[in-house]
């Protein structure tokens, strides 16, 4: 339960009188299709316990294997934070009970991670650029869901009983440890969150994860402690778990600091220990007193040998780095001469990786921005989904703006051609094709060609003046011909009938 009585001090009280530190340890499922140590497949929201087998459960007898696309990853990840990647890792088993986790004991590393120390150099909103040092990149398995039924919160207190789901236990996941963040100042809140915001951002360019906070893809705890100003030993920690949105994160550090803040002027001692956060309140309250490494029995796990990489892995990894997310936003931001809302409104919409991938196929920046903002994001609001889940590519988005280039079909029948995309009728060429969209589109064209058949057939044109509809089909003939067949034929006759008043 909250507690609602927690005293606050204000936010320019605490930074006058001391300096936060923060730490910030992200964890992030990673996209691989199976499972850390077992072949289990991985996907989000499927019926619970259909993805489990004796591995993952913790039968008797079942051993683990290692996932060697989760080994690459997690190497992947450690070069993109400048961390020594060490040429042997090994996995250990944190023992502790807890109903989510079948095997009592958690497949993690402890003394001898993937990779250490980094730095991330996180992007301020104000273009500034805070050296975020990195101490390890851990690989380890998820656990699975707990579902706690009949109380108001859906917390453990006040359930009547609780229900568990293991399709995510062994799920892949890899924490993120900074170094104790120091000298951000009445900043504190702004940078947690942009260092959060970058590593999901630096994750999702990586493509090692779908680093959706809402789907608890990437989690994060924000530990904050306050000293006084001037002193140079931190004070306790408090470690706010599993603040699942990038502004919780930013509310988080800040109420934590108020709190703390309140607590240490009226002669009072930080506890060290756990705490919820309230997504509604913005608050925070007491979880569990912080156990130590000592009370998770921590030993070389047996059943796995130590990870070894061949000597060139590294190497042919880091060559897959991409450029950093954000520097390659601001590239492109010059060159596409946006304004700095612009850009912000695509991020947010997430719009901008589409339009990239649209340009990067072929087309031109401003149309790419066009469709992707107005009429796909009209779409995406009509089917209640997230941009990048409607059923059209990037590459078929170019596609429809070339044909709209070359004058083959308008903007209006580019939207009909969008939608038989949308509905799952294959490329935008082949549709024109089948459709016979090709020159329906351009009606000036069109009325032109019946002009011009018209023209050429004086007496049907009288005869169909006369009211002798029938006589039009064989100018709908010639247009069809002069056309290639690409017209409609029966918008044809409209035009026809139209021309002869
Ligand atoms: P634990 O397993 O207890 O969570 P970790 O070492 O995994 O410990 O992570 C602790 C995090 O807290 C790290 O990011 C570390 O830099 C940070 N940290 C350590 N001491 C302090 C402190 N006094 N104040 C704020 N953050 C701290
Ligand atoms: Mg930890
Ligand atoms: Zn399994």
């Amino acid at each position: 339960m909250s507690t609602r009585t927690d005293e606050l001090m204000d936010y320019a009280d605490v930074v006058a009188r001391f300096e936060p530190v923060l730490g910030m340890e992200i964890h992030v499922e990673l996209g691989t299709t199976t499972k850390m140590f077992c072949g289990c497949p991985t996907e989000f929201g499927a019926e619970p316990n259909t993805q489990v087998c004796p591995t993952c459960l913790g039968l008797p007898g079942a051993l683990p294997v290692v996932n060697s696309a989760a080994v690459e990853s997690a190497i992947r990840v450690g070069l993109a934070l400048n961390c020594v990647i060490p040429p042997w890792s090994r996995f250990a088993r944190k023992n502790y009970f807890y109903p989510d986790q079948p095997k009592n004991y958690q497949i993690t590393q402890f003394d001898e991670p993937i990779a250490v120390d980094g730095y991330l150099d996180v992007p301020l909103d104000d273009g500034s650029v805070v050296r975020v040092a990195i101490e390890r990149v851990q690989m380890e398995e998820d656990t699975g869901k707990s579902l706690h039924i009949g109380g108001s919160t859906g917390r453990i207190h006040g359930a009547s009983h609780s229900l568990l789901d293991y399709n995510r236990a062994g799920v892949p996941l890899i924490e993120i440890v900074t170094k104790p963040v120091t000298g951000a100042g009445e900043r504190a809140p702004e940078v947690a969150r942009a260092c959060v915001t970058a590593l999901r951002d630096l994750l999702g360019a990586l493509e090692v994860s779908n680093v959706k906070m809402e789907q608890g893809a990437l989690r994060c705890d924000a530990n904050v402690s306050l000293m006084p100003l001037g002193a140079t030993q931190f004070g306790t920690r408090s470690e706010t778990k599993n603040v699942n949105s990038l502004r919780s994160v930013e509310t988080a550090v800040r109420f934590e600091m108020r709190r703390q803040g309140a607590v240490l002027a009226t002669g009072g001692e930080v506890i060290q220990e756990t705490r919820h956060f309230h997504e509604g309140e913005g608050t925070t309250s007491p979880g569990r007193r912080k156990e130590t490494a000592d009370d998770y029995r921590y030993f070389p796990e047996p059943d796995l040998r130590p990870v070894a990489h061949e000597a060139d892995l590294v190497e042919r990894l880091r060559a897959t780095l991409p450029e950093l997310p954000w520097l390659r936003r601001a590239r492109i931001q010059t060159d596409w001469g946006l304004s700095n809302e612009v850009m912000r409104d695509l991020v947010n919409a997430g719009a901008l990786e589409l339009i990239i991938a649209t340009v990067d196929a072929g087309a031109a920046p401003t149309p790419a921005r066009s469709w992707w903002v107005a009429y796909l994001t009209e779409k995406a609001n009509e089917l209640r989904v997230e941009l990048d889940a409607l059923a059209i590519t990037p590459a078929q988005v170019a596609a429809v703006i070339t044909l709209v280039e070359a004058k083959t079909i308008n903007n209006k029948v580019a939207k009909q051609v969008v939608d038989y995309v949308l509905a799952g009728e294959g490329e935008p060429d082949a549709i024109v094709a089948a459709r016979g969209l090709g020159i329906v589109g351009d009606v000036a064209a069109l009325e032109a060609e019946v002009a011009k058949a018209l023209a050429a057939n004086p007496d049907i044109a009288e005869k169909i003046r006369g009211g002798k509809q029938q006589a039009a089909g064989k100018i709908v003939g010639d247009v069809m011909k002069a056309t290639r067949g690409q017209a409609d034929a029966a918008r044809v006759r409209e035009l026809v009938l139209e021309a002869c008043g």
